[in-house]
């Protein structure tokens, strides 16, 4: 697939962005690895003479650290990191909306967005239109109306969907709304928003950034340092900043992101040219297969396809059931993006509080399969989807 997107940075590549932004050697020890600073509050010299630091919902060294590698991985200027994804989500709503808002948000997207936006914000008067992003003429007819911003996720998460980043932020800018992307499924490895005209890119750092299913956790990043500002003043009157150890162990996993998602990527091609050609597999989607119908589209705005599989099993749900319930390795689980294979059911699990209209136009059936492939040996992975759709 194209490998044609700039590097982070025009010095260093970003396999070594990821492994040393962001940090120094601790001045005091030497210590290598940036301390967990686990405190709450920080001595000052005299009254408004400090360290930059005063109290740790406001910020701390340690997430300090992972926002300024997070900001340089995805080449740009500022982050602000959150207790989980979903934090991160209403951080934003709440920084950039008031009552009276419309938002446009892809049709298929994680359910909990979807829950935030119809069952919390609703109720303060912000209203959002779900829109199929990867249709131009229905995302221009939602634009005719007044839209603060677009929230697109692409690949959209379950369906992998993907919408052209490029094209949505022209129509965004041209009526003053914001273009906000998850990039949660692919990460800046793989896919690089604010080179096709992002302003915000979201992400639940839960998934690849940390990598190994320790954590959860989220960020804000954007190159706007309006936004950034009330992304902060947000984060410490509401209170939801990132912890210093999970922001801890955040550090540590996105120093191997890059090899993490190129491997995943290699493994999930391999494991999708096998699930393709079985007969008990239909609707495989996978944007790395020349059969998948936005295959030029996902060349030109994803280095590779990613890690994430989606199918459904010859004989509807019940077949998709007991594929999930008969894997020994893969682990059935409510997650993605982690060192381990996890398959998911979408419509019990992660997308349950989607409301079924949503999901029927969306394309997340009931029996649609999940799969986040990791980075065991391939072949194991094979051998046990394979033993599975034997049952
Ligand atoms: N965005 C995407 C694409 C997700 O898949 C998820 C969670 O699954 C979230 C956001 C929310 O993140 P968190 O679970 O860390 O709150």
């Amino acid at each position: 697939m194209a490998n044609n997107y700039k590097l982070t940075n025009e010095y260093y590549s970003l396999d070594t962005v990821a492994l040393h932004s962001g940090t120094e050697p601790d001045p005091t020890t030497g210590s290598i690895l940036t301390p967990i600073y686990q405190t709450t509050t920080y001595r000052q010299e005299a009254v408004g003479v400090h360290k930059g630091f005063t109290y740790s919902r406001a910020s701390n060294p340690t997430v300090t650290a992972l926002e300024k590698r997070l900001a340089a991985i995805e080449g740009a200027s500022f982050a602000t990191c959150y207790a989980t994804g979903l934090a991160a989500t209403t951080a934003l709503c709440l920084a950039v909306l008031k009552s009276g808002d419309r938002v446009i948000v892809s049709q298929a997207v994680y359910g909990g967005t979807v829950r935030l936006l119809r069952q919390i914000f609703f109720k303060f008067g912000v209203e959002a239109d779900f829109v199929d992003t990867s249709n131009i003429e229905a995302l221009s007819l939602a634009l005719t109306r007044p839209t603060r911003f677009i929230f697109i996720e692409t690949p959209a998460n379950p369906t992998l969907k993907l919408t052209d980043i490029a094209l949505v932020a022209g129509l965004a800018h041209k009526v003053g709304a914001l273009l906000i992307v998850d990039n949660t499924l692919l990460t800046p490895v793989l896919q690089r928003p604010f080179e096709f005209g992002a302003d915000i890119v979201l992400h639940s750092t839960t998934k690849f950034i940390e990598g190994h299913n320790a954590t959860v956790g989220g960020a804000l990043i954007t190159n706007d340092p309006e936004l950034q500002e009330l992304f902060t003043l947000t984060r410490t009157a509401t209170g939801v900043i990132q912890a210093p150890f999970p922001a801890w162990l955040t550090l540590q996993g996105v120093k191997t992101l890059p090899l993490r998602m190129i491997r995943h990527s290699e493994n999930a091609l391999q494991i999708a040219r096998f699930l393709e050609k079985h007969p008990k597999i239909s609707n495989l989607a996978y944007p790395g297969l020349e059969s998948f119908p936005q295959y030029e589209l996902a060349k030109r705005q994803q280095r590779t396809g990613g890690a994430l599989i989606t199918f459904e099993v010859v004989g509807g749900v019940k077949a998709g059931i007991q594929l999930m319930n008969s894997v020994h390795l893969c682990a059935l689980a409510e997650n993605l993006g982690s060192a381990e294979t996890l398959i998911t059911h979408p419509v019990s699990m992660t997308h349950a509080s989607v409301p079924v209209e949503q999901r029927v136009a969306a394309g997340i059936t009931d029996g649609l399969v999940r799969l986040s492939v990791g980075l065991e040996c391939p072949n194991d992975v094979i051998n046990d989807l394979k033993q599975a759709l034997c049952k």
